[in-house]
């Protein structure tokens, strides 16, 4: 049964819609099963029915016809109870309902499960037979599973407007994919697919130029990938056995063969390009032999697979130039690096969309610092078929339209008209002091660091920058930086912002910020090896950081040192032991340079339960609420599945970050704040009513922040905290924070439009 069920699973995944999944899944399943009759009825949330979708046994002529009422009879059961319902003679349970309509016998045997997705019953998976059958555990479970398979395909039809269009049902609105709020903002524009390289399920659909020319190109990586293969071959063919040499003949076959290279060549000359036609052609073939029943033959279809990503490389490197982006371009990806949103000239640049990822992905904090709205997290964005296409990306409430119709373009023109008036009435507050009404002064600091730093911001709005990350600058290498290069890069950050206080926090690697040569492979990186542990780790890498740190301050002497994922006072200590062993090696060296102020990031959470000790022993602390909102609630801060549980407004996360600053003013150790949340201006004004020392976030939050900050009194935010902390769940304190924020006249600030 394992084995079917992993075929049917397969079969349904690269089925081309959803209507050609359904009947596989209802005709293999009939058979698997040995049952009279395979359904699935989907759900139309619209007129509150059940819409017969596909059947193997009942009428062909009622798919699409035969309505049944959301919660009659025994699919409305299903429904109802939202799990499986297994009744050996249904036809005398009080639900039976006969629908004639499908020409239906008096079934005995019934099984059904429901379809869901997100806690919702998209549909139910019916088996019934004629005689009295009670279906056994393991049949209960493997229509369990294929209901569960299902759940993603019927959501993307759902949003893409082919299940409507199957149902007939008129689209009463226009549908959006749905992800999360990644930076604010809406954006109109162009999409442009990002891959990785060599990834080929990846490649989008592109047309291209001239057919002749693509060929060719096809052709050659073709000729280049066997040319590697025989150097292979030559290089450790003696060593091998005979069965296992004749891998490489048949891989050389293969390239030969019509299997990849005719199918390819019909489709770039139907108008696709090389790539693209790649794809689907290895698809085509590779499914063919994920369909034999003979092991050893199945396992080929990966062998397909591996030749086609061969091949796409030597494309790649092929069509190496630059991609060309449009204007407007709207960058779309299966999971979109902020490396990859570096890339696209910032003039050219719309907006971005990614299927993974949370708000608090790195790729989300560098567009809300290059002020681009995002929508991150977007389960089933169907990425391929998004190359070119028009795109509205809502970043306030995490939606992407395709191809939308004229009056949602139109509606967004004007929210995006409005925001650019916004925006132009917040210019007028940057000479202004960021003070409340009655003249508490809030400094507010800039994050930056994952900008490169040709694009870095001389702002004079700012306090100096609160947070400068690191690691860019380990990333876009092929090794670690040199002292010197160090050096060089983080003095012309200090100089450009000098007498200002640059707050520079040491390599914070690991979790989702690997390094291209420094690969670190874990199953749970997030609670693995990252930040301060590496570094402690390898002495050498954090001295000639620390080194490169202090020198760079010389003569300026702005610098301030943040140490990032601290969980333990001993790590503090050992961190502390190195920085005096560089600080000692430079004065010996003859060095003009200081000790300068050092901080710890909070973002463990049993940090919280030692901020009084570590307060002791350090001069600031900086609330990374980023991490510390995935410790505390215990979420991944990239896994879009979870993003909705993931919220810094959740009350336990606002009591922590207040017992921090408590302890902060009791032992007069400056505490700031720089993980997002400080860049929110509905958080911002808790944190305000906290009584915190600072707030550092990315440029593009900080004219916001300071408009709400200019809006309130200390005592107002004070009070406004007391409620929320009195709040039981994240959404009410949202929505104690937005009644307060509209009555004020500031809505603007956090949804689109005035
Ligand atoms: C944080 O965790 O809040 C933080 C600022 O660090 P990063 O987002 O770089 O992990
Ligand atoms: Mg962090």
């Amino acid at each position: 049964m394992l084995e079917t069920l992993h075929r049917i699973v397969q079969a349904v995944n690269s089925a081309p819609d959803l209507e050609s999944a359904l009947q596989i899944i209802v005709s293999r399943v009939k058979k698997a099963m040995g049952a009279d009759v395979v359904s699935v009825y989907l759900t139309d949330f619209e007129s509150h029915e059940h819409v017969l979708q596909a059947t193997d046994g009942l009428l062909p002529e009622a798919v699409g016809e035969v309505r049944l009422p959301l919660y009659q009879g025994l699919i409305g059961l299903v429904c109802e109870r939202a799990e499986p319902v297994n009744i050996s003679d249904a036809h005398s349970h009080p639900r039976y309902l006969f629908v004639h309509e499908t020409g239906e016998k008096r079934y005995h045997g019934f099984l059904g499960v429901p379809i869901i997705q997100n806690r919702k019953v998209l549909g139910v998976l019916v088996a019934r037979q004629l005689e009295q059958r009670s279906f056994a555990d393991q049949e209960v479970t493997f229509l369990f599973t294929l209901a569960a398979q299902l759940a993603g395909a019927i959501t993307h039809a759902r949003t893409s407007g082919e299940l409507a269009s199957m149902q007939g049902t008129q689209e009463v609105m226009a549908r959006y994919f749905e992800g999360r709020a990644g930076a604010t903002g809406v954006a109109l524009g162009k999409g442009v697919v990002a891959y990785p390289p060599a990834d080929l399920n990846a490649v989008p659909d592109r047309p291209n130029e001239d057919p002749e020319a693509e060929a060719v190109v096809f052709v050659a990586a073709v000729a280049n990938v066997s040319a590697e293969i025989q150097a292979l071959c030559r290089r450790i063919g003696g060593s091998l056995p005979a069965e296992d040499r004749a891998l490489f003949d048949a891989w050389l076959m293969m390239l030969d063969s019509d299997t990849l290279v005719t199918g390819t060549l019909e489709r770039i000359r139907a108008g696709g390009w090389a790539p693209g036609a790649l794809r689907a052609t290895v698809e085509e073939h590779a499914q063919v032999f994920d369909a034999m029943e003979d092991v050893y033959l199945r396992e080929r279809a990966s062998d397909v697979r591996d030749l086609g990503r061969r091949i796409l490389m030597h494309l790649q490197n092929q069509n190496s130039s630059t991609p060309e982006y449009p204007e407007q371009t709207v960058l779309v990806g299966e999971d979109v690096s902020a490396m990859q949103l570096a890339e696209v000239p910032r003039e050219r640049l719309a907006g971005v969309v990614s299927a993974s990822g949370s708000s608090f992905s790195h790729v989300a904090i560098l567009a809300r610092a290059m002020g681009v709205p995002a929508v991150m997290g977007v389960v089933g964005l169907p990425v391929a078929r998004m190359d070119g296409l028009r795109l509205i990306l809502d970043g306030y409430r995490g939606r992407v339209y395709a191809s939308p119709p004229e009056s949602v373009r139109a509606e967004y023109e004007r929210v995006a008209a409005e925001d650019r008036e916004i925006s132009a009435e917040l210019e007028a507050l940057r000479s202004l002091p960021c003070e409340t009404l009655d003249k508490v002064a809030v400094p507010l600091y800039l994050n930056t660091g994952l900008v490169l730093e040709a694009s870095l911001v001389d702002d004079d709005e700012v306090a100096g920058v609160g947070l400068y990350r690191t690691e860019l600058l380990f990333m876009v290498r092929d090794r670690f930086p040199g002292e010197e290069v160090q050096m060089r890069s983080y003095r012309r950050v200090l100089e450009t912002f000098a007498p200002r206080p640059v707050t520079m926090r040491t390599l914070d690697i690991g979790g989702d910020k690997p390094l291209p040569y420094f690969p670190v492979n874990e199953s749970n990186p997030f609670l693995g090896w990252r930040g301060i542990r590496i570094s402690l780790d390898h002495p050498e890498i954090f001295l000639t950081q620390v080194r490169a740190l202090l020198r760079a301050a010389e003569g300026l002497h702005n610098l301030r040192l943040l140490l990032p994922m601290i969980s333990t006072l001993a790590e503090l200590y050992d961190a502390k032991v190195l920085i005096r062993r560089a600080y000692d090696e430079l004065v010996e060296e003859g060095h003009a340079v200081r000790m300068p102020p050092l901080g710890v990031m909070i973002e463990v959470p049993a940090l919280i339960y030692q901020a009084d000790a570590l307060a002791r022993r350090v001069d600031f602390l900086s609330i990374g609420t980023n991490d510390l909102t995935q410790y505390l609630l215990a979420v991944d801060r990239n896994n879009a599945r979870v993003a909705g549980i993931y919220d810094d407004m959740h009350p336990a996360v606002l009591g922590a970050v207040h017992l921090l600053v408590k302890v902060g003013k009791e032992r007069k150790c400056e505490v700031s704040v720089c993980g997002e949340m400080a860049g929110n201006p509905t958080a911002a004004v808790l944190l305000l009513g906290m009584g915190v020392d600072s707030l550092s976030m990315s440029a593009g939050s900080l004219l916001r922040v300071k408009r709400v900050i200019r809006s309130f009194e200390q005592r107002q935010a004070e009070e406004l905290l007391e409620d929320a902390l009195g709040c039981e769940d994240a959404a009410m304190v949202h929505a104690l924070m937005q009644q307060t924020l509209e009555q004020m006249g500031l809505g603007g600030l956090i949804r689109p439009g005035k």
